[in-house]
């Protein structure tokens, strides 16, 4: 509970709509989109400016209380629980996009802005912000830069991080600073904004963001291809980038993922190969982006593809990425828990690590379903099971140990784009080493001196012993 003092400036500054601390509030509060983890907060505050912003943190940073900044809570790594309890800062009402700059392509939103929403703003003036996390539909844009979202089209236009150019963040001590701005150059002193992006509300509250915007490409083409041989699959992905094609979209749906998507959207997906690739290509030309699509097609071809279909119209475009965008929410009906990772490995790797993901669902008796990324190496191994069974649950996360095990001897990460949160932290050791650790954790020290941003996030109070494989 809140000190009577803090509860009362905070009630005064935003007036009861906006500071809650009923029980129902505190409970919708507690828990994201990661399964399995829930944490009350004290309570939960909805400010509408950056001075309120930095109001609440300065009083917060003065009585010790932690920060829990919260977006839609649709992250996957426990991000937004408080799992120690303190103010929750709702940016649900910080929601504007304030200004579209057409002559500098630049946007500058405030940070609950949804995304997908976002989206429709930029494309109606022919524009384009690539960065499509599969949540869009829910997910806002604060969010986005602070989990450094990838999405759909990471491998040709890069993730969020590539878009943010200018950041105003309040520290916790209250103070506001500015970084970068309106500017594709901008070399003076370290780069506050790279650092922030991708930090998950451990080191200040962002409460506006300037992201680049691309010309629109007016054409596009999408391509399912179906094959019976998972190598198959993953030598075309290397084949297509070596050719220098870069597709704007490459994703990959194994054969267990295939079968809950077809079942569920009944789109004619074929459930009897090993894999599917979704490829989408864009551009300015009709006639580049068809030759593209077609040496796309001739390399899955002469990699023994079983069926390729070019998507007629927008209409079907659509209804194929939306199977692929929904993998997760379909998966998600068939168990009362679904638990998504995003191990990521070089291009190169991808068969190698969806077959090391088959034997290890096998050895631990698990029901894992993998799509993903291919082309940026991506893979999100999905667990369908039951939070109530503990002795499974054991069983999951010990497979999930030596996934991200064999991620990481194949030359990748622990996470490509969920981010670390509490959920990860044990590993990120593995990943970064105890020199990476301190550095980080001395990067912390310096923004956050009192600890009070997200605390409980990226660093564990131990790191998981790592396993020792043998094949
Ligand atoms: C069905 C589904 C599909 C998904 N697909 C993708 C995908 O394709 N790619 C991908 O990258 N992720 C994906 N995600 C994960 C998630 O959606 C993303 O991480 C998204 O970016 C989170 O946005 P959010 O608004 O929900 O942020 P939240 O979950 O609310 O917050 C995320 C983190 O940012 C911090 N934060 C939020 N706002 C601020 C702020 N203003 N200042 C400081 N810190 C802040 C929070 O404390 C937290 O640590 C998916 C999730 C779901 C449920």
């Amino acid at each position: 509970m809140l000190d009577s003092e803090v509860r009362q400036s905070l009630l005064q500054w935003l007036g009861q709509e906006r500071f809650r601390d009923d029980q129902e509030t505190l409970v919708t509060h507690s828990y994201d989109a990661t399964p399995m983890l829930q944490s009350l907060p004290d309570a939960v505050v909805y400010p509408e400016t950056t001075a309120e912003v930095q109001s609440i943190l300065r009083l917060a940073n003065e009585h010790r209380i932690p920060i829990v900044p919260r977006g839609a809570a649709s992250n996957l790594c426990g991000g937004t629980v408080p799992v120690q309890g303190g103010i929750v800062v709702a940016m649900s009402r910080m929601n504007k996009l304030l200004e579209l700059d057409t002559v500098n392509l630049t946007a500058t939103v405030q940070p609950g802005l949804n995304t997908k929403k976002f989206h429709q703003e930029v494309e109606r003036r022919g524009l384009f912000y690539p960065p499509d996390p599969s949540s869009m539909v829910i997910s806002t844009l604060g969010g986005n830069i602070m989990e450094g979202a990838g999405g759909l089209r990471g491998l040709k236009y890069g993730t969020t991080k590539d878009y943010v150019i200018g950041l105003e963040a309040v520290l916790p001590s209250g103070e506001m600073i500015r970084t970068g701005g309106k500017l594709y150059k901008d070399v003076a002193g370290y780069d506050l904004t790279k650092l922030l992006v991708g930090s998950e509300g451990t080191l200040a509250l962002i409460t506006e963001a300037t992201l680049k915007l691309l010309p629109a490409p007016g054409v596009r083409q999408t391509m399912l291809v179906a094959f019976a041989d998972i190598y198959g699959a993953a030598r075309s992905v290397s084949r297509i980038v070596g050719a220098r094609i870069i597709p704007a979209t490459l994703e990959i749906m194994d054969q267990a993922t295939i079968r809950v998507v077809e079942d569920y959207n009944h789109i004619g997906l074929p459930t009897d190969v090993q894999a599917i690739l979704l490829i989408e290509q864009d551009g300015q030309e009709l006639e580049h982006v068809k030759k593209d699509m077609n040496d796309i097609k001739n390399i899955c071809a002469a990699e023994g593809a079983t069926d390729i279909r070019m998507a007629q119209d927008e209409v079907e475009a659509e209804q194929l990425m939306m199977a692929r965008r929904s993998a997760l929410s379909t998966l998600a009906r068939i168990s009362p828990t679904t638990i998504l990772e995003d191990a990521t490995v070089p291009r190169s790797a991808i068969a190698d690590m969806i077959l090391a993901i088959n034997r290890i669902a096998e050895k631990y008796r698990v029901n894992i379903c993998t799509f993903g990324h291919a082309g940026d190496g991506n893979l999100h191994p999905t667990c369908t099971t039951d939070a109530r069974n503990e002795e499974e649950i054991h069983r999951v996360e010990e497979a999930f140990a030596e996934i991200f095990e064999e991620a990481i001897s194949l030359g990748g990460t622990i996470t490509g784009e969920h981010g670390v949160g509490t959920v990860k932290a044990p590993y990120l050791e593995w990943k970064v080493g105890n020199a990476g650790i301190d550095v980080m954790k001395g990067i912390k020290q310096v923004f956050d001196p009192a600890g009070i941003m997200n605390p409980g996030k990226i660093f564990a109070k131990s790191s998981r012993k790592r396993l020792v494989i043998s094949k």
